[in-house]
């Protein structure tokens, strides 16, 4: 079969591979229809999160089911499924309280060992996914995939960031940062009832797509954002600031600057560093900062009834369509922010 290796920084390779297979009787094997590139996909391939070279890359995916496990009961050959990006068990203390990114066994297709076991990831013509029962996710018949498979990372990622906010109707949401998962989650907030998406950005051409989708925009590269958020609120702040930027304290500074009193800062950027932050600013006003990780095993189901009856379109953030032979060209343009959101097709 077809894979797409990782070979070290900016080095990907389109190879042949031997196929996986069925290895514990929880697994299934998935010949993935739809896939997409990730952010997350984007720290491997620049390095900063390392893989065992030869490791097949991408986790954002859906497919048919090609074989099952003999202890698989919810699936069968043939079905057509979203799978979750985040692995888990389904069976320890966090998962049976549906806290599955916490889960004992938690792992990442195309993550390399990261997380323990390396799995090999979707950027491929069929893929080994472990806990097949708790793991996959049900496609609604007669929705295109491209609507679809951004159920399996993505968009969980931005929708939890809402609702792990605590997010109410008539809320004025921030989005600090319009790359795929700032959009997903202004999109979520809008479905849920904000009376103002406020998008913030420094790329004209993500400015635009946030106008497209009816956000407010900032060009933070023009003026001070926290500021124009005061401005725009009676002097107070958005109610939630979703910190979709990441990797420095700097947009956490500003999240934290531009939210409310008493409101809450949803951050979603990927941060592995540690920071100095005003934590005494932050008791006496009473600002909450909280840190999301999407769990697609459990909003995903919600999530494919709001695509199916047309609530939630993620498929407009898709700016580029590749063939699985194209993927390094894809990942290319996305991380010079010349792709929005890249869709894998097979
Ligand atoms: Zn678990």
């Amino acid at each position: 079969m077809r894979a797409v290796k990782w070979y070290g920084p900016f080095d990907l390779r389109v190879e042949e591979a031997p196929e996986p297979t069925i290895r514990l009787n929880e697994d299934a094997l998935v010949r993935p229809t739809a896939a997409a590139i990730c952010g997350t996909d984007l720290h491997v391939y620049t390095g900063a999160l390392t893989v065992v070279p030869g490791g097949v890359l991408g986790h954002e995916f859906m497919g048919v089911v090609e074989k099952v496990g003999k202890d698989v009961k919810r699936f069968r050959e043939g079905e057509r499924v979203i799978v979750s990006a985040w692995i888990a068990d389904g069976s320890c203390w966090f998962c049976r309280r549906q806290l599955h990114t916490q889960c004992e066994n938690t792992n990442i297709f195309g993550m390399g060992p990261a997380y323990g076991e390396s799995l090999d990831g979707a950027f491929a013509d069929l893929v080994r996914v472990p806990y097949a029962d708790t793991v996959m996710i049900k496609a609604p018949e007669g929705v295109p995939d491209e609507k679809l498979v951004m159920v399996s990372d993505a968009l969980p990622t931005g929708h939890d960031a809402i609702i792990n906010a605590g997010m109410e109707p008539g809320d004025i949401v921030a989005i600090l940062g319009c790359g795929p998962i700032g959009l997903l989650s202004g999109m979520c907030a809008a479905t849920y009832g904000a009376s103002h998406v406020i998008a913030i950005d420094m790329v004209r051409e993500r400015l635009e797509m946030a106008r497209s989708l009816g956000f407010t925009t900032i060009n933070a590269s023009e003026v001070d954002p926290a500021e124009e958020v005061r401005n725009m609120t009676d002097g107070r702040g958005a109610d939630i600031v979703v910190e979709a930027v990441g990797k420095t304290v700097e947009p956490l500074r500003t999240a934290i600057d531009m939210v409310r009193k008493k409101g809450t800062v949803s951050v979603v950027g990927f941060h592995l560093q540690e920071y100095n932050i005003p934590v005494g600013g932050l008791w006496l006003t009473e600002k909450r900062v909280i840190f999301s990780i999407g769990n697609p095993i459990r909003s995903g189901e919600r999530l494919t009834r709001l695509i199916a009856s047309g609530k939630i379109d993620p498929s407009r953030i898709i700016s580029h369509r590749v063939d699985l032979e194209k993927v390094p060209m894809g990942f290319e343009l996305f991380e010079k922010k010349k792709a929005l959101k890249v869709l894998v097709k097979y």
